[in-house]
Parts: C-alpha cells; structure tokens; sequence
C-alpha cells in the first residue's frame, strides 16, 4: 500500500489510481507453471485486466516526470499517446467479468492491437531523444535523468509485451507449430549453444553480406553443476537470441574493422557457456581491438548513443550497426529476469561480453521499476557539483591555504 500521493501534472483519476498498485513481479517458474498445468484463459484474463493497466500506469506516471523540453517534442508525444490509448482500451474490461460470452475474445483482440501499436515505441522514443538533442544540447543533468527513465520505460515495455504474448500465444491463435513443446514464449529446454550458434549464424550473414568475411566461430561449454550434460535453462529463447546477436554484431564488426588493413587471417569470435548452481555465464570473446575503459560506460548511454550524425537513420550505411541501442538494450533483457551483461575490455586487443543468467527458473522474477516516492525523487534533485577532482577543470586557488607570516 502506497502512504503518499503525488501532485500529478495531467492527473488522469484512473491512471492515477491504477499507479498506486505496485506490478506483480512473476517467475519463469511461476509463468512456466502457470502455462503448463492449469492454463486458464478466464483466471489470466482477471490477472492481465489489472496488472497490465497498473504497469502501463506505472510507466506513465514517470514519463510526467520528463522535462517539460524533451515531453513536448512530436515524437515523444506521439508515444505518450499510445500510451493512453491503450490504457483507456484496457480499462474497457474493468466491469466485463469472464462470464460475458464476448469478453475473452474480445480481450484477445485488443491484446494484439495494443501490441502492434507499440511495437514502434524504442525508435520513436529515440527519434524524441535526438529531437531534444538537436534544439537543446547535452547537458549531463538530463542525461541522467533520461538514461535512469529508459532504461525503467524499456524494462516495463519489455515486461508488457512478455504479459500479452503469453496470453497471446497459450490461448489466441497464433501459437507456434514449429515449437510444441515451448510454454508460450518460455522454453523449458532452452539448449543455449544451440541458441548461441543461431545468433551467430544471422550476425554472420549481415556480415558477409556487407564486409564479404566473418570471424569464425568457437563455442566451448563447461557445465560445474552436471559434468558432461549439455548446459540447458528455462528461458524466453527470443530474449536470448536478441541479445547474443547484438554481441556478436559488435563483436564481428570490430573484428573485421580491425583486420580490414592486415593480410592475417581474422582471429575467431570465442564464446564459453557455463553453468554453476546459480548462474548461467555466456561470454562471448573477440579480438577486435576492444575499448578504452573511459568510453565503457558511455556505451550504454541512451543520450549519447543518439547522438544526431548525418549518417544516423533507419537505414544507416552499416547494417551492422544501428542507433546505439544494442548494448543498453541487451542489458535490459539480461537483468529483466534478474541476470546482466557486462562488457570487460582490454583495449588494443578485445573485447569480454559476459551475459549473466539465474540458473533456475524460480529464482528469475521479473525486476519491475515501481513508481513511488525514491523513484520519483530520482527526477528532482538538481544538477551539483562533482564530488571527484575533475583533471581537466581549473586549479584551484589554494592562495588561502598558504601560511600567512
Ligand atoms: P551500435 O552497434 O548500434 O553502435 P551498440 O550499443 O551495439 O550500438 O554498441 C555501441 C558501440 O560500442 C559500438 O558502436 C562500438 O563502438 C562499441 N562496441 C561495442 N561492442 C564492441 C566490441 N566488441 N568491440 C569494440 N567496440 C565495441
Ligand atoms: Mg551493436
């Protein structure tokens, strides 16, 4: 039970109201179980026809928190819109109980066209970004604030879209024949190097397609927890699949970059999979020259990451590359069901990716942002000093230290 109210700039009652719930974090386990045993379209219906307005409330909520200048930019406004469209959709099946003879249908209907009508919502939150950028600088308060947004907006479209494709695919039409055995999005037996090598496989082709080579690839598997047995985890193979091709794209295009002027041979992109009692370690290695540890953070900076050059758009000259967002994206679907991805880089060398796994699936809860009150704190505290000597700001005049005779 949230104690405080928040004065709200556009207070809408019921998005103000359905952001006062916190979102229930699920398990893997708890989606596999649910999926598996007892898949009751009427019980996720009444599960989905509140917790899916109360995360969409959630998230809106916190994008009022915006500057005011990044808010009103076309493109941001234009996602703020979808936002309450399909909220107010949603709120259609408040009083429709499961017994309604249409309501079921219905609620499938409308799940399919709130996902499609967000499928465009990373790149035109983007595009807002880069429309900020454009008319009002950098300025490394904001920056701030937007990153600790996306990367909480990301995450809750990530889980909305994990929500409805469950409901989607366990009762609507469009499951897939090609896997039976797939619990909704969840595989049961997700066998990563298998996952591994189709990542590798499409980054390969982009890659021929645009530099005519590619790095080769080696794949290793240390199981700790069974010797032997292949690595296996209950896990949304799309969300792992996403991930490793954006490392492996990174990883090639280094590599080739690198090599483009030398007569050797490309050295090969090396991946190890392991698995303890907790976690389920990918690292994927290359020598592509790596990174400066200065530059790491920024990596995953959504703000720097849009910086508006001229060779940026949707169809950028290197299709190996896009707007930035891989990385910062990737780490969004690691730590969504409590993992990560790092990037360890010595440069002149390579690069170390390592994508960090819960190795049971009932450990893996979604890790939801919550609207309260330290969330919101977050977006007001002002722009302060560094608290760490800066090398290249001024000296500082000491002339009032010195002894006086
Ligand atoms: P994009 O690939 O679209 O630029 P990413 O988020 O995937 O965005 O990567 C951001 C940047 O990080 C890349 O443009 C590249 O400069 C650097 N980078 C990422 N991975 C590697 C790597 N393995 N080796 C060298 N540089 C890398
Ligand atoms: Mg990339």
């Amino acid at each position: 039970m949230r104690l405080f109210v928040f004065l709200s700039k556009n207070a809408n009652p019921k998005v103000e109201y359905y952001s006062r719930f916190s979102p229930s974090p699920l398990s893997i386990k708890q989606f596999l179980d649910f999926g598996r045993d007892n898949a009751c379209e009427k019980t996720s219906y009444m599960f989905l026809r509140k917790e899916l307005p109360v995360r969409l409330a959630n998230t809106m909520r916190e994008v009022n928190l915006l500057p005011d200048n990044l808010l009103s930019q076309p493109s941001t406004r234009l996602v703020q819109k979808w936002y309450m469209q399909s909220f107010v959709e949603l709120l259609e099946y408040e009083n429709r109980g499961p017994e309604d003879p249409h309501a079921l249908n219905d609620f499938l209907d409308a799940l399919i066209e709130i996902r499609n009508r967000h499928n465009d919502v990373v790149p035109t939150m983007a595009q807002g970004v880069i429309e900020y950028k454009e008319k009002f600088g950098f300025d490394p308060f904001v920056s701030s604030n937007i990153q600790y947004f996306l990367d909480r907006f990301y995450t809750n479209r990530i889980s909305f879209r994990m929500l409805i494709n469950q409901h989607t695919l366990l009762f609507g039409n469009d499951t897939n024949p090609a896997h039976p055995k797939h619990i909704g999005s969840i595989d049961p037996n997700c066998n990563v190097s298998e996952v591994v090598t189709d990542a590798y496989e499409t980054a390969k082709m982009l890659c021929e397609q645009y530099y005519m080579v590619a790095p080769e690839l080696k794949i290793a598997e240390f199981n700790a927890k069974a010797p032997g047995k292949p690595i296996q985890v209950v896990y949304v193979p799309s969300h792992l699949l996403h991930m490793l091709f954006e490392l492996f794209k990174n990883s090639m295009r280094a590599t080739v970059e690198l090599y483009e002027s030398r007569s050797e041979e490309l050295p090969p992109v090396t991946v190890l999979v392991t698995l303890g009692k907790e976690d389920l370690s990918i690292k994927i290695s290359d020598r592509g020259g790596g990174v400066p540890l200065r530059k790491i953070d920024r990596l995953f900076n959504y703000m720097y990451s849009t910086a508006p050059t001229p060779s940026l758009g949707p169809k950028r000259a290197v299709p190996l590359a896009g707007f930035g967002y891989g990385l910062p994206i990737s780490r969004l679907y690691a730590r969504y069901f409590q993992g990560d991805l790092k990037l360890y880089s010595m440069e002149g060398v390579g690069t170390d990716a390592v994508i960090y796994l819960k190795a049971l699936s009932s450990e893996s809860f979604e890790r939801l942002p919550v609207f309260n009150k330290s969330a919101w704190r977050h977006y007001q505290t002002s722009a302060e000093a560094d608290d760490w000597s800066n090398p290249s700001s001024e000296p500082r005049d000491t002339s009032k230290y010195k002894a006086n005779p």
